[in-house]
């Protein structure tokens, strides 16, 4: 058998039960336990005194910080509680601007004196830890010198058990903060914005004539994609294990990738995999509720059902982590990549993102009542003015490295944001906005019950899936964030671009009621206001069509096409006004988090290079010089010319790349369009050759799998 045949037998075996050490007979069904490793409410109520108990709940609910003995008496419980489920280790568990979890662990046992040791966990060690934070991005927040950091815990989210096959280890989710109280993290910035909505919102309410609700959340639901493969492959491919994604390998052949694909049936060894995953999700509390294939051969889909954000949001890291870890059971790996493959549809992850009241309602629901109505009207209309004013922030907050290869790739939304109302409630708007409200009830349309609002429809409303910002019948579905995205920054923008837009709609209410104005008389006023100023943002058109280029350069929106173009827009005057005014993010945590993401850009294009050339080196320029050599003892002319020219040309492309990777005396965004510009240029030209090569060099020469075996052996 040839070499790569040979590959594709072993990469095809598995075994069930991810045939890792310990792992359980998941067909057994007392091994599927929701939230067996979470210290949930309930767990706390039967294992914290009655009193201490109480004031947790009051304090969470009131958002108070706990007094130190209450803390010392949670803390006992957890420890009590961990030690229980063979955790021997806690970690405060946080999330630092590198977009990934960070954890350090501590060992429950302390010194007793008489050189003995015993498991301790104070009420401090839960609230407070102090990692060496030096090595954590900051963007110069805190210099080295002052590497003290410290991580707080977070109340709100509650404390897991991770499990690893040879132990267990309580996490503790916590923020990270500097010396100075600045957020090192996107955990407080997400919280503070939490905060700013809700008190907006509340206003808004009571505006509106809700004297009943409190507080308000805004929830979250992802919906992740992600690619596994055989690990045989990616181990065999050092760019998929330095960057994530393969710097070469030539398209698979056309109609391969077939639309049954998705939504088809789940392979066998893929479908066991999930089923793992979501057990290990699900004693983790995260609730899963769909799977499925998505678009490209070995890409699918996983999606909880919605949290409020800060949960949600803890719950997305845990969910990517444990895609990666359990697909290795399976002789697989987990690609969260956003591009991993050239030529195959990329992978996103779609927010879905509305706001919630405790007292159970949700306000982007168009309800049964003119009241509920008119507060669905309202808040919408805020959405859609924090959109337009901010499109350029929320363009931003999702830019990374991965992204410039799938936004605008005819796959996924364009760089350009807009937002999608579907044909019905569009109607709605631009018959308020004519000023012809009192439009007769269709089928279909719920009846306001006044003469001034219109009907709304009563069905989500139609589909379009090429809008980045669309509203699915009782939500926002924000769908360009990237697959290995955190959900912090992004949200973090929307709930404080949302609150401010409330607040702004709401000062104009309150001055229309001042002047005696009824209720929806004045709200449909607003609403006429505020959407005819904002509805160069609405588009129901195919966001994927040339035109839309062109229409929406007229309308001027903004269609920032590169992570270097979107950046700048975290420093932006508009953006440090809005996150200052809701204290979100002050001027200098903006400035950090633009100098990590700026540095973060360059580092990983500068990775990716030097990767690409050291792969063409010593890899395949070796392997087209063997092949020539073939081709030069086989005495075939005509072959011969075909191919020694590529191998020519192939080394100057190298020589090239690694010319403008060398060293560059730049900085900041300088490096950042030197990489742009000169270093991307320079790797996909080396890559074009190397696609043509691995075409035309003898299969058994080739040194990397192709795509036709990493996408297709399953
Ligand atoms: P799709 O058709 O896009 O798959 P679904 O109705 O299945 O839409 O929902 C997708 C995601 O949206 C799920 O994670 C779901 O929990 C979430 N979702 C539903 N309602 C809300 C809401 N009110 N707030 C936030 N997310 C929501
Ligand atoms: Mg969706």
């Amino acid at each position: 058998m040839s070499r790569i045949r040979q590959q594709n037998v072993t990469a095809a075996q598995w075994s069930a039960n991810g045939g890792a050490l310990g792992s359980p007979d998941l067909t057994v069904p007392s091994n599927q336990i929701f939230g067996a490793n979470v210290f949930t409410a309930e767990v706390q109520r039967a294992r914290l005194p009655k009193h201490v108990f109480k004031a947790l709940q009051t304090s969470l609910a009131r958002g108070q910080v706990l007094d130190t003995v209450l803390a010392d008496s949670v803390a006992q419980a957890m420890k009590e509680w961990a030690l229980e489920k063979g955790a021997t280790h806690f970690t405060h568990w946080f999330q630092p601007l590198t977009g990934m979890t960070a954890e350090k662990h501590d060992s429950f046992y302390g010194p007793t004196g008489d050189g003995n040791a015993l498991a301790e966990f104070s009420g401090k060690e839960l609230i407070q830890g102090e990692p060496d934070a030096s090595s954590f991005p900051t963007g110069g927040v805190r210099a080295t010198f002052e590497a003290r950091g410290y991580t707080a815990w977070d109340p709100t989210s509650p404390a897991f058990i991770l499990e690893n096959p040879n132990g267990a280890l309580l996490c503790i989710p916590t923020a990270f903060v500097s010396w100075t109280g600045e957020a090192l993290d996107t955990k407080i910035p997400l919280l503070r914005s939490m905060d700013a909505l809700s008190k907006s919102a509340v206003r808004a309410l009571h505006l509106l004539g809700d004297e009943a609700t409190t507080r308000v959340f805004t929830t979250v639901g992802p919906e992740q994609e992600y690619f596994l493969i055989d690990e045989q492959y990616y181990y065999e491919r050092p760019d998929l294990v330095t960057t994530g994604r393969t710097l070469f390998g030539a398209k698979p052949p056309k109609g391969h990738e077939l639309d049954e694909h998705y939504f088809g049936s789940i392979p066998e060894r893929i479908l066991a995999c999930m089923m793992e995953t979501e057990r290990e999700l699900a004693k983790l509390g995260v609730p899963v509720k769909t799977r499925h294939n998505e678009v490209a051969p070995n890409q699918y889909e996983i999606a909880p059902i919605f949290e409020n954000s800060n949960v949600s949001c803890d719950h997305q890291q845990l969910t990517m982590q444990l895609l990666q870890n359990v697909a290795r059971r399976y002789g697989l790996v987990c690609l969260l990549h956003e591009k991993p493959f050239a030529g195959v549809n990329g992978s996103g992850k779609h927010n879905n993102w509305s706001m919630g009241t405790d007292t159970g309602a949700n306000l982007l629901e168009p309800g049964d009542t003119p009241h509920e109505n008119i507060q669905f009207l309202f808040f919408c209309t805020a959405v859609v003015q924090a959109v337009n004013k901010h499109q350029a922030l929320l363009r931003a907050s999702i830019a990374n490295v991965g992204q410039d290869h799938r936004l605008g790739a005819n796959e996924a939304p364009p760089a350009i944001v807009s937002i999608f109302l579907g044909g019905e409630l569009g109607k709605v708007f631009d018959a308020i906005a004519s000023g012809e409200a009192a439009a007769s009830s269709d089928n279909g349309f719920l009846g306001l019950g006044t003469p001034v609002l219109p009907p709304l429809p009563m069905h989500g409303g139609d589909r379009n899936r090429t809008s980045p910002f669309a509203f699915t019948g009782n939500k926002f579905e924000f769908r360009m964030l990237g697959s290995s995205s955190s959900l912090g920054l992004p949200n973090t923008v929307l709930n404080t671009i949302a609150a401010d837009a409330i607040d702004d709609l709401a000062d104009r209410l309150e001055a229309k009621l001042a002047d005696g104005a009824a209720v929806d008389e004045a709200l449909i006023a607003v609403v006429k206001d505020v959407y005819t100023a904002n509805k160069q943002i609405v588009f129901g058109g195919d966001n994927y069509a040339d035109e839309w280029y062109t229409e929406a350069a007229e309308r001027g929106l903004e269609n920032l096409r590169s992570t270097p173009d979107a950046l700048p827009w975290f420093i932006h005057e508009q953006t440090v006004e809005v996150m200052s005014k809701y204290g979100v993010l002050s001027e200098r945590e903006l400035e950090s988090r633009y100098e990590v993401a700026v540095e973060q850009y360059a580092t990983k294009i500068n990775i990716e290079a030097e990767t690409a050339a050291s792969i063409a080196r010593t890899m395949l320029l070796p392997a087209a010089i063997r092949h020539l050599n073939e081709l030069l003892a086989s005495e075939r002319q005509g072959l011969i010319d075909e191919f020694a020219p590529l191998v020519g040309d192939f080394h100057k492309a190298i020589v090239a790349l690694e010319q403008a990777n060398c060293d560059p005396v730049l900085e900041g965004m300088e490096l950042a369009h030197h990489m742009r510009d000169t270093v991307v240029p320079a790797m996909t030209e080396v890559r074009t050759i190397a696609d043509q090569l691995e075409r035309l060099v003898a299969d058994d020469l080739w040194p990397l799998p192709k795509y036709s075996e990493i996408l297709f052996i399953k």
